[in-house]
């Protein structure tokens, strides 16, 4: 026997978890299968386990983040923004603050606070929550969604589907690429999918010397084949493999792309940002002129951290124990294009399980982005990071996985409705 009216939403992310307590509101029997033993396992760590959930940023350079296919998301995010998003968590009792970039956190700075009141919240509006739920594939018949089946070979009558089964990272999550798998038995195409958000790895031991070294206020600049394609402002760490920190993640999806296609990626850092390099050159003098009867080395302790410092006498060739009064015009010269430039090879990235973000998934031009239905079957709708969308570090990817969220569960309802 048929249920009548039913939605199914797939995963209990922030995409599910919204997608269905929206549809719940609207009075459709909303059941959410999650494959985990809790859903909202991958929102429990974001941000540090402190929940970046958007940022304070008007609407085209928001969706500028998202780089080509940001604009799909223009009718989404006129429905559902980031006003809409502050008012609907204020309902839940949560208070945001602004940070610096226009980060919002949740006030308590506690991802599980977010995550166990969303919950409870979609569960208030009548959603039936089914953990250790992992769906296998959305039955389909003549265009039209039928229901879903379980891994287990059982199967559930639904009259609309929401696939909101995330990405293909940080597996122990759950989110493990089965949204993809789905989407492509329903007959979507899937834009291969790739890590984002990712740590590079690096050649040579420089960046492992430096393992645990933190800098703030760098610019690093992409080269590939030679050619500066774009920079970034802001911090990065140095690890045992290479370079992560929030100015790498940012910078390494266009890294990543080079690389499978065989380009050669350098890296370089300007350590001096704030100076030019008549400037920095001025600043030198004055140094080794105030260091003069003494080693190099105390001269480099004034510009770097550290750990830095026998990196850059190796790289630039001068003797830590050479005094700076010997230190020649050439030699000065050397150094000021090594402090704006210290360059890394880039040979490689972690894999996609370390992304924050998969990049790729469902076709965006096989959805409609009035509704976020399928264009190839009624009754089936995406939302959250299954879709080919992704952005930088900052909020926004939370954004679109709840404004997606809303969408499609406001539009699977409305349909139901009829
Ligand atoms: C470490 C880390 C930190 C992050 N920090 C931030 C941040 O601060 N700000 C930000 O904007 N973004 C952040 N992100 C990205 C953000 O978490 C994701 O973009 C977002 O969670 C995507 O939401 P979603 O609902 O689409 O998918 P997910 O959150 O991945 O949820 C998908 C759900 O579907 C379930 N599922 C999967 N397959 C099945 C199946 N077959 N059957 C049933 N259920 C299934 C999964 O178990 C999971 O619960 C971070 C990501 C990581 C990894």
């Amino acid at each position: 026997m048929k249920k009548n009216k039913l939605l199914i939403v797939i995963g209990g992310g922030p995409a599910g978890l919204m997608a269905a307590g929206t549809a719940a509101k609207k009075k459709i029997p909303t059941l959410l299968l999650e494959k985990m033993e809790q859903p909202g396992r991958k929102l429990r760590i974001t941000g540090k386990g402190r929940c970046n959930l958007t940022n304070y940023t008007e609407l085209r350079t928001f969706v500028s983040h998202f780089g080509k296919n940001g604009s799909f998301l223009y009718q989404t995010f006129s429905r559902f923004f980031i006003e809409d998003l502050l008012a609907f968590l204020h309902t839940l009792g949560i208070e945001t603050v602004v940070e610096r970039g226009g980060r919002v956190f949740p006030a308590g700075n506690d991802a599980n606070e977010v995550t166990d009141n969303l919950i409870a919240w979609a569960q208030a509006q009548g959603v039936e929550v089914r953990t250790h739920s992992i769906v296998k594939e959305i039955l389909i018949s003549e265009g039209k969604v039928q229901g879903i089946q379980l891994e287990d070979g059982s199967e559930i009558q639904a009259d609309a589907v929401i696939v909101a089964a995330g990405g293909a990272s940080y597996t122990g999550t759950g989110s493990s690429g089965d949204g993809f798998r789905i989407a492509e038995k329903a007959g979507h195409s899937i834009v291969p999918i790739r890590p984002t958000l990712v740590p590079l790895k690096t050649s040579g031991d420089a960046a492992p010397r430096m393992q645990g070294l933190s800098l703030k206020n760098v610019r690093v600049t992409v080269f590939i084949d030679g050619e500066k394609t774009t920079s970034e402002f802001g911090e990065m760490l140095f690890t045992h493999f290479g370079l992560s920190g929030p100015v790498i993640l940012t910078l390494s999806g266009q890294v990543v792309d080079a690389l499978r296609i065989g380009r050669k990626v350098i890296l370089s850092i300007d350590l001096k940002p704030a100076l030019d390099e008549q400037k920095l050159d001025a600043r030198l003098l004055r140094e080794l002129d105030a260091h003069g009867k003494q080693h190099f080395s105390s001269l480099l302790k004034t510009l770097l951290p550290k750990k830095m410092i026998p990196i850059c006498a190796e790289q630039v060739a001068i003797s830590e124990e050479k005094l700076c009064s010997q230190i020649t015009a050439k030699e000065r010269s050397i150094l000021l294009h090594w402090l704006k430039d210290f360059r890394f090879s880039i040979n490689g990235n972690l894999p996609l399980e370390a992304a924050i973000i998969t990049a790729g998934g469902v076709a965006l031009q096989e959805v409609d982005p009035r509704t976020l239905q399928s264009k190839l079957n009624h009754g089936l709708f995406f939302a959250g990071e299954v879709l080919d969308l992704n952005a930088d570090t900052g909020g926004f990817n939370l954004q679109a996985a709840f404004s997606t969220g809303w969408l499609a569960g406001s539009s699977a309802a409305k349909m139901l409705e009829k």
